[in-house]
């Protein structure tokens, strides 16, 4: 490479061995037998990872700020104390029989680029941040991204600590309880622009031996309840032309949901996951069946298309069948698009760093879903082994860690150069 290209702290780089210790050290917090963690969000071990972040925070010199949802941030001062930080971030928290990489390696990584900048002297115009959401899963308190949810206005902070676990225990006392309810009023926080490195929790990096996924949205989510009602005969006496079947009406419903979604394209995503059959009674035709269908897709248009198709074909299919058929959305998640400035950024901090890397759209939900609405936002993901994720077995190669890490850094010392131009 012609070094007379490089811009200034090209040359920099995170503690690869530092970080895969972090990445061990903390995974003794809520630590499984089979190599996973349990650390649901607000529990005492979410606590102790919370303070052990507290402490490599004040080792590195940094301020932190625990906001009033219980969000840490670590901050380092730029060289301009009129800019905005630039925030780099996820969550520490898991699910019940989590990983030890969903959401930590974000943060861990996040911590290793703050180092990294410490240790070199290189001054960014902007102050840096690290930010550490609470309850990001949703396992214990839902929703999932409940406290970015919060940040960026999707839902209030008093929705959020009223909402109980399964023993009673409300979001806002488990709070108090591990003693992370800060002064600074949750959304009030600064932020220039934001960043998150995250596993893939899918396939196709692995698959296509690619280590960096430029992240350019997430894909919009619909959720529906579907009714069939028909009636309820008996199995033995009466006779196809005279049956009103619900289950066999819901059956061909599925088929043509399947056949419409393909011929949508293999971005297109529909899956029926639960199915209720009434009376559910060997020698009884079927009377009432409930199911739901999960249907996604990149672009809004897209799916808002697939979901008019379903419709009318699911009318038609009912009908046929002498069925009547309900179709109720219950849940609507519009696509993300993140900012294609920073999600630039990444494509060539892959490239400065020497990493293979490919655009990607995210599957799975993520804080930066919701920071997407109020900032510049971008993702970046790494492969993990078979895209198991949300899985004690979850895994993630060093080298693939390292590198994503590099690539977080230098999409930083991007944005910095980026935004607010002197
Ligand atoms: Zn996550």
């Amino acid at each position: 490479m012609n070094q007379d290209m490089m811009p200034t702290g090209v040359n920099l780089g995170i503690d690869g061995p530092s970080l895969l210790a972090d990445i061990a050290e903390t995974a003794a917090f809520g630590g499984t037998a089979k190599g996973g963690i349990c650390r649901l969000a607000l529990g005492a071990e979410d606590r102790q990872v919370r303070d052990w972040l507290g402490t490599q925070a004040a080792a590195l010199g940094g301020v932190l700020t625990v906001d009033s949802m219980g969000n840490q941030f670590i901050h380092l001062p730029g060289s301009d104390p009129a800019l905005p930080p630039l925030v780099m971030g996820s969550h520490l928290d898991t699910q019940p029989t989590g990983g030890k990489y969903d959401g930590i390696y974000g943060v861990l990584a996040g911590l290793s680029a703050l180092r990294a900048l410490q240790r070199s002297g290189y001054r960014m115009r902007h102050p840096v941040e690290l930010v550490n959401w609470t309850n990001e899963e949703g396992s214990r308190f839902a929703p999932a991204m409940m406290s970015s949810g919060v940040f960026t206005g999707a839902f209030t902070q008093a929705q959020a600590y009223g909402t109980q676990d399964a023993r009673g225990t409300t979001f806002g006392q488990a709070l108090e309880e591990i003693g992370y309810r800060g002064a600074e009023p949750c959304g009030q926080h600064p932020v220039r622009a934001y960043f998150e490195l995250h596993i893939e929790q899918g396939p196709i990096l692995e698959k296509e031996g690619i280590t960096i996924g430029a992240v350019t949205g997430v894909q919009a989510m619909r959720w529906f309840d579907l009714r069939l009602s028909g009636q309820e005969a008996h199995a033995g006496t009466t006779p196809r032309a005279m049956r009103r079947d619900a289950l066999l009406a819901a059956a061909h419903v599925m088929i043509m949901i399947d056949e419409i979604a393909q011929s949508y394209g293999a971005d297109t995503r529909a899956t029926v996951g639960v199915i209720q059959v009434q009376p559910g009674s060997t020698n009884v035709v079927p009377g009432e069946v409930q199911m739901s269908l999960d249907l996604r897709h990149p672009d809004d248009d897209v799916i808002a298309a697939v979901e008019e198709r379903i419709r009318t074909e699911a009318a038609r299919q009912a009908e046929q069948q002498g069925v009547t058929l309900s179709m109720k959305r219950i849940w609507d998640s519009p696509a993300v698009h993140f900012d294609p400035d920073c999600v630039e950024m990444v494509r060539r901090a892959a490239s400065l760093t020497g990493q293979s890397y490919r655009d990607i759209v995210s599957g799975a939900g993520h804080d930066a879903a919701y920071m997407g609405h109020i900032c510049p936002t971008a993702m970046i993901f790494i492969p993990c082994r078979d895209g198991l994720s949300h899985n004690e077995a979850e895994h993630a190669e060093a080298g693939d860690i390292v590198a994503g890490a590099n690539v977080l850094l230098h999409a930083i010392m991007a944005a910095d150069a980026h935004f607010d131009p002197a």
